[in-house]
């Protein structure tokens, strides 16, 4: 039987591209997805039939998470690894005007919810000797404009890669940034949070990498998730935070 490999937020973005690569790479794997918009996720379905199941829903609800991993081990009797994808950009707001229950609700998604799938997950990939990929981002180590509570909550989450895999020897864990990607996050960045938010300086750096066709195509970190789920995290970057394309990733490139 195939790796049964559970991603979220695969409804579009690097998401979607690691449901796709991921089937591309091995005919045999099998995908539990979860995101809020049903019709993508219905596509897919389409498209691969039995290998590709999914939940609709929120990721910080717990009602989901468990449903997705249950739906997994009930289906297909394991859990081989767990890419945390879904991931959210806003509040984009400057420190002078803070607004915290909306960087708390940042953080239900882009850690607390995570937290919670590992530890819902966590027995099920003891038993398999999995693997959790974290999705994490640039910003985790370096200023961008009114991003305080986006970068903080990655931060977090490298550090939780480290804490599972150090704690948890079953279990090898990592966190991976995917550099800048063609997906709507970025659009969003350009057309939105950028222009009322950010300075004009970065605004135009973001903007210029579009214009001059210079942000990454969401295959080529999307096979780098997909490899590292699909074939293993390795000994010597257990726990490590990573960029997409550091030299001890270069077996994972497209
Ligand atoms: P995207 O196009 O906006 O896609 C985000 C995905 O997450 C969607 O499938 C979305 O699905 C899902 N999602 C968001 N909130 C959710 C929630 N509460 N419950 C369930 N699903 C949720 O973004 P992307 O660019 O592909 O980003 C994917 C990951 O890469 C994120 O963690 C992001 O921080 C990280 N990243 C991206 C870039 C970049 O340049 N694009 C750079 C660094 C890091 P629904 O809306 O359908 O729920």
């Amino acid at each position: 039987m195939g790796k049964v490999i559970l991603v979220t937020g695969v409804s579009r973005g690097i998401g979607k591209a690691i449901v796709d690569i991921l089937f591309s790479l091995d005919r045999e794997t099998v995908v539990y997805g979860v995101a809020r918009s049903e019709a993508p996720l219905k596509n897919l379905k389409e498209k691969y039939g039995d290998r590709f199941f999914y939940v609709v829903g929120d990721i910080t609800d717990d009602s989901v998470l468990k449903q997705l991993v249950n739906s997994a081990v009930k289906g297909h009797g394991k859990i081989d690894s767990l890419v945390a994808n879904a991931g959210v950009l806003e509040p984009v707001q400057n420190v002078n005007e803070i607004d915290v229950n909306a960087w708390r609700k940042l953080y239900d998604i882009n850690f607390f919810s995570i937290v919670s799938l590992v530890s819902i997950a966590l027995p099920e990939l003891k038993k398999t000797n999995g693997n959790v990929v974290f999705v994490s981002s640039d910003a985790c180590n370096m200023y961008f404009s009114s991003w305080g509570a986006y970068g903080s909550s990655k931060a977090a989450l490298n550090h939780f890669a480290m804490t599972l895999a150090n704690e948890e020897k079953q279990v090898k864990a990592i966190a991976v940034a995917p550099g800048i990607v063609d997906t709507d996050m970025q659009v969003n960045i350009r057309e939105n949070v950028g222009p009322s938010s950010m300075s004009a300086e970065q605004l135009k750096m973001f903007r210029g990498l579009k214009e001059n066709n210079q942000l990454l195509d969401s295959s080529v970190p999307a096979t780098v998730y997909a490899k590292l789920a699909l074939h293993g995290i390795p000994d010597g970057v257990n726990g490590q935070y990573l960029s997409y394309n550091d030299p001890a990733l270069k077996d994972f490139m497209p």
